[in-house]
């Protein structure tokens, strides 16, 4: 018999050790959630049961209907979950339960610290799952056998969660798991009916399926008779006003695997339209692990009538929304829709707009209501919502507003929006500015801030590698169009005097510095021939002698990074330097002879490079340079 049986003992995968340990000893403060990630499991299970069973009615083995038992034995000390649910092969038992398979894990596992609290905090990202068991059981015992197999095929998985299991076969007569958990001494807690009841309507009682236990006695015996604990209707399907704030709560948390709660959600049902479909949207509180994995699926558990059809379907919400979780439900697909037929059904296109309408409005409404939530949304998922205005054409405005910038007009750590800004706008400014930069200090203290600084006009401070890319997306924002600081020549009509007089007076002094600088520009545009397209005095700056400045439609130095970084051949523009015709080093340079006038220039020219965070070709000849000229101050 044991040579039939076909017992296997073997090794979990290194992460599967790694994260039962950190299960273990870091959710010691939330054990009962055991119960509902195997509850959630069984509900799976049973949904992928109905859908397989739609193509395959041979799978329903007379019983078509699913549900979950749960039971205990205080003198055994046993707990036992019961689903007639899909079921598992040997080789399913093997790779689900001796395995993960999220890509990225490995990394994940990494960044733990081994500080409980805030591994804690961290696992709840990545989903605990199965492994929960053993929290509270010392071993677990798992009885399976896949829907549509002969009851021989059954497979029995057995663990004491310390780094090894064994696999064999059984016979199990009816399809689907039965997981048995052999408590800890001192967890006898979860072995009381009230007990075990109440962990079960608290976070299952809206799943879409009945839960059932055992009838009690009034003097608290069990019967042999079952009877369903939770309510078992699926949680989308109920009237707003008739579901709580914290049924959303645990329903995010079973469809989103999350052990947090969410940040916001939104929940529709629209019926006598021309699609009727259902709804429910959460904005989850935290970004998951693998937000910015490529290979990761993220989306919207679809159903069909109440039935299970797939998770996460990616062709209801747009990548750049791909934070949001949660379920649709529609009438509109056939119950035996594929994952093929899926990508072209005509609906699709109609649902998937509804969908970012209600995205789009939840995030409207939650920037207006709860800015401080919003600005926590937009920390964790801003960099997402960002590539909203490249990929959406259609919804381009309303993303523009849901964007966050910091700014010279915020405090530190603080974001505004298009809006606010254009709110705040000079009387005659017709263009929002922006600066690019490494980080916000480097922004802040960019010699191409003098001038807004010194007129205190606003400029919104893009630091993040990807931003720049963004705003090439949004030519204009409620009809101002957005301008690069850095960029063009910069003659801000904001600053132009009404005054006749004091107008004529500034043109005629622009004139007679044009003529003074004339000979001067000419030599510099000599000497920096190769590294630049042309130098001019500049309207930008108060307080620096020089900047580098890009054409109006050429690529910003932040934009030539990232293509580069992207394996793209950039050709790079030469940028134009700017003097500062009121500067006492340019007035100086009037007067040097040749020799000395090169040197200068050359400092002049590497100063702006360092300003604006590119980086200097000889670094060493620089401060070469520099030396020299401070050497002359001690002849
Ligand atoms: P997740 O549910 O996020 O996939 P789990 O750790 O909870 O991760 O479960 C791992 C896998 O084990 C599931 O994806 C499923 O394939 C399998 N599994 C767990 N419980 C059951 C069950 N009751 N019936 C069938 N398969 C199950
Ligand atoms: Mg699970």
């Amino acid at each position: 018999m044991a040579l039939d049986a076909h017992q296997e003992k073997l090794n979990f995968q290194a992460e599967v050790k790694q994260l039962l340990n950190i299960v273990v000893h870091s959710l010691y403060s939330n054990k009962e959630i055991f119960l509902r990630e195997l509850i959630a499991n069984a509900s799976d299970a049973s949904d992928k049961f109905k859908f397989e069973a739609l193509s395959d009615p041979a799978l329903n083995e007379n019983d078509a209907s699913t549900q979950i038992r749960i039971n205990f034995d205080k003198a055994a000390r046993t707990i036992t979950i019961s689903d007639n649910g899909i079921g598992m092969s040997r080789d399913e038992v093997v790779t689900n339960l001796g395995t993960i398979a999220k890509s990225g894990t490995r990394e994940f596992l990494a960044q733990l610290s081994g500080d409980q609290k805030n591994d804690a905090h961290l696992i709840g990202q990545f989903g605990v799952g199965f492994y929960s068991a053993f929290i509270v059981a010392d071993k677990v015992t798992v009885m399976t056998r896949r829907a549509g197999l002969g009851s021989e095929h059954g497979v029995c998985w057995e663990s004491a969660g310390d780094g090894e299991y064994t696999v064999s076969n059984v016979d199990k007569a009816t399809r689907g798991t039965e997981i048995i958990l052999h408590i800890k001494e001192n967890e006898d807690e979860f072995l009381e009916n009230w007990r075990l009841r109440s962990i079960i309507t608290k976070y299952s009682d809206h799943l879409n399926i009945s839960i059932l236990m055992p009838k009690y006695t009034e003097d608290e015996k069990a019967t042999e008779e079952w009877e369903t604990v939770n309510r078992a209707t699926a949680l989308w399907t109920l009237a707003k006003n008739n579901i709580t704030d914290e049924q959303y709560k645990e329903f995010y948390k079973y469809v989103a695997h999350d052990m947090e709660d969410p940040l916001a959600w939104t929940h529709h049902r629209i019926e006598g339209g021309n699609i009727d479909y259902s709804c429910l949207i959460y904005l989850p509180a935290r970004a998951p692990f693998d937000l910015w994995q490529r290979d990761t699926h993220h989306g919207l558990k679809l159903y069909v009538q109440r039935v299970f059809i797939m998770d996460k379907v990616e062709q209801f919400v747009p990548h750049y929304l791909r934070f949001v979780r949660g379920v649709l439900d529609t009438s509109a697909l056939p119950l035996n829709i594929s994952r093929e037929i899926l990508q072209d059904h005509q609906v699709i296109p109609k649902l998937r707009a509804a969908l970012v309408r209600h995205v789009l409005d939840l995030l409207e409404r939650l920037a207006k209501d709860d800015p401080a939530k919003y600005a926590d949304f937009w920390k964790e998922f801003g960099n997402v919502l960002k590539e909203g205005p490249a990929e959406d054409f259609a919804n381009r405005e309303r993303i523009a507003k849901l964007l966050r910038f910091a700014s010279t007009h915020a405090d530190h750590g603080q974001h505004v929006g298009l809006a606010d800004y254009v709110a705040r706008m000079k009387a005659k400014q017709n263009r929002i500015y922006y600066i690019t930069a490494e980080n916000v200090n480097a922004a802040k203290s960019s010699p191409h801030l003098e001038v807004f600084r010194k007129n205190d006009i606003e400029v919104l401070l893009l630091t993040d590698k990807i931003d720049e890319w963004v705003v090439s997306h949004l030519p204009e924002f409620e009809g101002k169009s957005l301008q690069s600081v850095a960029k063009g020549d910069l003659a801000l009509d904001e600053l132009v005097t009404e005054d006749a007089d004091a107008k004529e007076a500034e043109e005629r002094k622009d004139q007679a510095q044009q003529k003074e600088f004339e000979s001067l520009l000419k030599e510099i545009q000599t000497i920096l021939t190769e590294q630049i397209k042309e130098v001019r005095l500049s309207h930008r700056l108060t307080t620096s002698p020089a900047c580098l400045v890009r054409d109006q439609d050429a690529l910003g130095p932040q934009m030539e990074r990232l293509l580069k970084a992207a394996g793209q051949t950039v050709t790079e523009a030469k940028p134009i330097l700017e003097l500062n015709p009121e500067h006492a080093i340019i007035l100086k340079m009037q007067g040097l002879d040749q020799e000395q006038l090169r040197e200068w220039t050359q400092i002049i020219y590497e100063q702006a490079l360092l300003a604006e965070g590119s980086s200097l070709p000889e670094p060493a000849v620089f401060v070469q340079r520099i030396n020299k000229v401070w050497m002359k101050m001690f002849e």
